[in-house]
């Protein structure tokens, strides 16, 4: 990437972004399409850390159903139905089967009244989408069907299974750099290995971002109306650190995990199941724990374990022990 740092250090902008992840980029588009002057920086490489270590999947709002949160299912499908319209290289639509057991809450009567429900408050989710990119209603499938698509499932009670579909994501770092290419060409100016290590104040407002250029090491200032902190896990140690502000409330971490299964998929659907292990937490904690395998190019994703982290985020990892468990964990399911 050509880093233009000169140009950083002796331009007033609108708007300067910390943090170049899909948060930051998707900003910088934002704010250049309506014509503001824009900078990003990022420490490191553009989608490198959270961005990059994703599930693929574009939520359009089905799990919002069972808090009634009908402003959350609206907005998600919304935002699903515009990256299957700006971006169908690099999204389509995922086909998920729930299976169905008995007639309770996990059986085809209840289910299809809550997908019914979706179906309805999503009736505009396919707008402007071209027709190989559309999110179809939701359907049942047959006992036989599911047995067919899963052979292995946990078959007592089974009676079918539900299908609806999700938006997938081809490539989530090329899909945040495609974010941010189409802002440089709205006139953002990004550089990446430029660190922010502080703010300058005047009055109640931050003026200016102090950066570092972590290739050379060399300080500079970047002037700016306003600042916009999009760094991730770090950006309320960095409003502590360099503002000493504390937040009102203390924001909740979480570590997510999934495999990355190098056999081919067997199926093009994906499918939720859960299995016997709680999540630790009381926090995150739904009930039993609930995982999706998923295919995704050759491969088929197993996830998403959650685990509350309140560590600094260079100290994420996972213990050899917890990959036995969640591997124990998915084979018994
Ligand atoms: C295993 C896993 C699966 C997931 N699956 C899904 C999914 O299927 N669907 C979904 O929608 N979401 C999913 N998520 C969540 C999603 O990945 C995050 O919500 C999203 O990536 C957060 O983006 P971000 O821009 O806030 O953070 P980040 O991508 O972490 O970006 C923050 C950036 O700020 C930079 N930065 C930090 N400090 C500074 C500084 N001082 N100066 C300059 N730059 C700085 C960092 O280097 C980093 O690149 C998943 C997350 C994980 C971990």
């Amino acid at each position: 990437m050509r880093r233009n740092l000169s140009a950083l250090a002796n331009t007033e902008y609108d708007l300067v972004i910390v943090g170049g992840g899909i948060f930051g980029v998707c900003a910088a588009w934002d704010a250049a399409l309506r014509g503001l002057s824009v900078a990003i920086i990022e420490k490191g490489d553009f989608a490198h850390a959270t961005s990059a270590n994703h599930f693929k999947m574009v939520h359009g709002g089905i799990r919002y159903l069972q808090h009634a949160d009908i402003y959350r299912i609206r907005e998600s499908s919304r935002e699903r139905a515009a990256l299957l319209r700006i971006a169908p290289h690099l999204v389509q639509p995922l086909p998920i089967v729930i299976p169905t057991y008995g007639h309770g809450i996990k059986g085809r009567e209840f289910l299809s009244a809550g997908l019914f429900l979706y179906d309805i408050i999503t009736c505009d989710r396919n707008r402007g989408v071209q027709a190989d990119r559309r999110i179809p209603r939701c359907r049942f499938i047959s006992r036989q069907e599911v047995l067919e698509l899963f052979p292995g499932i946990k078959e007592k009670s089974l009676t079918g299974g539900a299908v609806f579909c999700d938006g997938q994501i081809y490539n989530p770092p090329r899909l945040a750099i495609s974010f941010l290419k189409s802002a440089v060409n709205r006139g953002a100016d990004a550089a990446n290995y430029v660190e922010a290590t502080g703010f300058l104040q005047k009055g109640n407002r931050v003026s200016e971002v102090k950066a570092r250029d972590v290739l050379t090491g060399n300080q500079f200032e970047i002037r700016s109306k306003v600042v916009l902190n999009t760094a991730g896990p770090w950006a309320h140690r960095l409003l502590r650190s360099e503002l000493g502000l504390r937040l009102n409330s203390k924001p909740t971490f979480s570590r997510d995990l999934a495999f990355v299964v190098n056999r081919h998929p067997m199926t093009r659907y994906a499918v939720a199941f859960s299995t016997k292990a709680k999540d630790s937490d009381t926090i995150l904690d739904r009930g039993g724990r609930h995982l999706f395998a998923v295919p995704w190019r050759d491969y088929t994703l197993i996830g998403v374990w959650h685990v509350v982290f309140n560590e600094a985020p260079e100290k994420i990892g996972v213990t050899e022990k917890e990959l036995q468990e969640f591997i124990d964990e998915v084979n018994e399911a």
